[in-house]
């Protein structure tokens, strides 16, 4: 019998699993896909010679999460490109704004809130490691409290309100909105301030890199770190039921909490899988990959230093897409998030050529074909876009669930990560990562801190998981 099995070889997943090892555990990971790593896969999806990251595409808490920075994957292939800037914001009829790693540099492209954007952000770049450490977690008494004060104050009010009140002129509340809309939330919620200052203040730790040959060599250095450890991984097995499982002391799900309560539930308390069937996913998302005649052609050609690309004008328009989404509605000019791996890692595309990524969010389950709204936004900022497409693939919710059954309606981030669920993913309790089985734990995005590409969820729940195993007597029966 093992020690543990864990369900799902995504980032979180194969953290788990490689924290499991580290600490003595022989582990096994099941993985449902022929491929390895769940949302850090790259595949050809659209002409020979273009290699495309099917989910995430830039990784700023791949370079800069405390687990992250505690494993030797570099010496498994993993190699980081770090571009020039992390985001340009184009706006109409003016420059685009730019994060670049210096602060200085960046409130140089904000006119009369230059020093305002300092003022903000300095405080929170002295210790930014420590900073980081103490927001991506769960719900506990921060080992740095006066720099939490200091963040979480402005953080936790909406976007909307915090970036109205402190700055005076459109560009830097857009460069924020921008960064506030990875939340996935209305930008009038709490707590979406606080989402836009963490991006921004990795944006000066670190250039949001891409990985070298595409995101499925974090997932490919992961699983031959794990595998030096002892670990093992099987993929091709979807698990379904507790049948489906190969004896072990303990459990770890790299899954949705539906899918927990789906294959759990004959283990769990009623009122417990109640409570994991009441969890939000949220809207979902569109996504687009181009095979590209050359790089996307925008107005502002400083745009192509940037890896990551926030189309949606000033924090009006982004917020008034994203209410809209949450209303149900398609926004006619949706927020739209552009990645130019190809810009700075010449392995994604032949010669000259190049890869084009974005996606938009969308209602839940929404079935609409985002394609036109999307190209109209790219084209909006680099008139002459579409010309270069030589072939694109379309992903709609349907697509992405399939992909990955964890991506339930479409949701890319494993559920709202609103002021309530963000603390108590998948439900409240003092241990997140645990269950009311000492043998059943979750790991995957549904966790604090929720979704991106950072492996903290797995480290926790490994933490918790190695609590149980050294109170677990040596001899169990299995567990269905
Ligand atoms: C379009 C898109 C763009 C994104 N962009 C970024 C980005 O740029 N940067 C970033 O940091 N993050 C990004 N993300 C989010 C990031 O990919 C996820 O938050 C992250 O992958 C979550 O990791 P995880 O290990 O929790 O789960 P996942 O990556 O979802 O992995 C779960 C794995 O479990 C497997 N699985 C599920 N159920 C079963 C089962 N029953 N049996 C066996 N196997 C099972 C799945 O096949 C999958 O491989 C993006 C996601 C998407 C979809």
């Amino acid at each position: 019998m093992d020690d543990a099995v864990v369900i799902g070889s995504g980032p979180n997943g194969l953290a788990a699993a490689i924290e499991l090892t580290r600490a003595g555990a022989s582990v096994r990971v099941l993985e449902g896909n022929d491929q390895i790593g769940g949302g850090i896969r790259t595949a050809p999806l659209t002409l020979p010679g273009f290699a495309h990251d099917v989910c995430s595409g830039c990784h700023p808490l791949g370079v800069l999460s405390p687990w992250f920075r505690s494993v030797p994957l570099a010496e498994h292939g993993l190699h980081w490109i770090q571009p020039p800037a992390s985001v340009a914001h184009p706006l109409d009829d003016q420059p685009a704004v730019l994060l670049r790693l210096a602060l200085g540099e960046t409130a140089s492209e904000l006119g009369d809130d230059a020093r305002r954007y300092e003022q903000l952000l300095a405080p929170l770049l002295r210790a930014p490691h420590e900073l980081l450490a103490d927001l991506l977690g769960p719900l506990r008494v921060p080992r740095h409290p006066l720099r939490m004060a200091r963040f979480g104050l402005p953080g936790l009010l909406p976007a909307t309100t915090f970036l109205r009140a402190w700055f005076r002129g459109e560009r830097a509340r857009a460069l924020l909105a921008g960064c506030a809309a990875h939340s996935i939330l209305p930008l009038e919620s709490v707590l979406t301030t606080a989402v836009g200052l963490i991006f921004a203040v990795t944006g000066h730790v670190a250039d949001w890199p891409v990985a070298a040959g595409g995101s499925q060599t974090i997932g490919n250095a992961m699983a031959s770190y794990l595998k030096t450890l002892g670990g093992r991984i099987d993929t091709g097995v979807r698990v379904r039921s507790l049948r489906d499982l190969p004896p072990a002391r303990v459990v770890l799900f790299d899954t949705s909490p539906a899918q927990l309560a789906d294959i759990g539930g004959p283990v769990l308390p009623d009122r417990y899988v109640q409570r994991l069937r009441r969890y939000r996913y949220g809207p979902g998302a569109f996504k687009l990959d181009w095979a590209l005649d050359g790089p996307i052609p925008w107005r502002d050609p400083r745009c192509l230093q940037a890896s990551t690309v926030h189309l949606g004008g000033t924090l009006e328009e982004v917020a008034a897409s994203e209410s809209a989404v949450w209303r149900g509605e398609h926004p006619a000019r949706p927020f739209v998030l552009v990645v130019q791996q190809s810009q700075f890692d010449p392995s994604r595309a032949p010669a000259g050529k190049h890869t084009g990524y974005a996606y938009c969010h969308v209602p839940a389950g929404s079935t609409v074909d985002c394609t036109a709204a999307i190209e109209r936004q790219v084209e909006r900022f680099a008139p002459g876009f579409k010309d270069r497409i030589l072939a694109r693939h379309a992903m709609g919710t349907a697509d992405l669930e399939r992909e990955n059954p964890n991506y339930i309606g479409g949701a890319i981030t494993g559920g709202v990560a609103d002021l309530w669920q963000f603390f108590t993913r998948p439900v409240a309790r003092l241990d997140p990562y645990s269950t009311p089985n000492p043998r059943l734990f979750i790991c995957s995005a549904s966790t604090p801190p929720g979704g991106g590409v950072h492996g903290m969820c797995g480290y926790f729940a490994a933490q918790s998981a190695l609590r149980s195993l050294r109170r677990l007597p040596d001899h169990l029966t299995p567990l269905s």
